[in-house]
């Protein structure tokens, strides 16, 4: 008998303790809303929290339309972390209709955006974001202030994993740092009066800024309008006069029109960059951390010969 009900003991002993691990480990639904941004997410948040990103691989957040599945991961989320700087244009209404009560962390909070220099408005509307340009996760010193922002919300709405936060946060601020010395020193090895490159659209002005390669794109700062023939000639009289070594293709662009421009300079196709999305597992850009040193990598190898 004794043995018995000491042996229920154990097994009810055992039960208690994998509900309880079970609940440790129920992580906190966060919803991030491009790829880019949920893989920022993910590192600082760990295995506490779970990542559902809106905008996946290889999408374009600038005209993405939003679907009912998204309205309910929304619903079911207890954080959003968003990259603002206008960048996601089509959230407020889907935040609305999805009647989410979570609290909003924008990641960029604090930056201050880039000017756009083709920006400029006439009487009573205007051009271009009224926000700036919104891809600021192209400087890494951006993305620092990204994850003190991120790594503040999630202890505010989960202040039993602050610690865990603060340390996720502090371990990958670290690789930050090792991968903006990376750049710098690749840049420096360029010849600076080769440090010129053309891309579909205007992704690269936070890149530019930091690191002090030159971007000039057809396209603005927004996929949802195409490059005009008058933007397009421009650029192939620029390439002509300022003998830009490359071109590049980016992931989330149509290819051709970048092609047309390098076949009517004789400006080489220098590979692919990673602007607004990563790739899925098996691509070259699977996170962040990946997508900066292959588009640094890319780029100094077209520059370099
Ligand atoms: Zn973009």
């Amino acid at each position: 008998m004794l043995t018995r009900r000491i042996l229920i003991a154990a097994i009810f002993a055992a039960f208690a303790s994998t509900a309880q691990a079970q609940e440790q480990h129920a992580r906190l639904p966060v919803v991030a809303t491009f790829s880019i941004l949920g893989d920022i997410v993910s590192n600082v948040g760990g295995d506490r929290i779970g990542v559902k990103t809106l905008v996946g691989p290889n999408g374009d957040a600038h005209v993405y339309s939003p679907s009912p599945a998204d309205a309910k991961t929304l619903a079911d989320a207890k954080v959003v972390v968003t990259n603002g700087l206008g960048f996601e244009g089509w959230l407020a209404r889907l935040i609305k209709s999805s009647n989410t009560k979570a609290p909003n962390i924008i990641a960029s909070r604090g930056i201050k955006p880039r000017a756009l220099a083709g920006a400029h408005s006439h009487a009573g509307h205007s051009h271009g974001h009224s926000n700036g340009d919104p891809h600021a996760w192209q400087s890494v010193a951006n993305v620092k202030i990204y994850v003190a922002n991120i790594r503040d919300g999630l202890i505010k709405a989960d202040p039993a994993g602050k610690a865990a936060y603060e340390a996720n946060a502090a371990t990958y601020l670290a690789k930050l740092d090792a991968l903006e010395g990376q750049i710098k020193d690749i840049v420096s090895k360029i010849p600076p009066e080769r440090r010129k490159i053309i891309t579909t659209h205007d992704a690269f002005g936070y890149f530019k800024d930091a690191y002090g390669v030159e971007f000039i794109a057809p396209q603005g700062v927004s996929t949802d309008s195409e490059a005009s023939a008058r933007d397009v000639a421009r650029i192939i009289t620029q390439i002509r006069k300022q003998k830009i070594p490359a071109v590049f293709i980016e992931n989330i662009s149509d290819a051709r029109l970048l092609t047309r421009i390098a076949d009517e300079t004789g400006a080489k196709v220098g590979g692919t960059l990673y602007s607004d999305a990563l790739t899925d597992e098996k691509g070259l850009a699977p996170t962040y951390i990946d997508l900066i040193r292959h588009n640094i990598r890319t780029l100094s190898a077209a520059l370099q010969s």
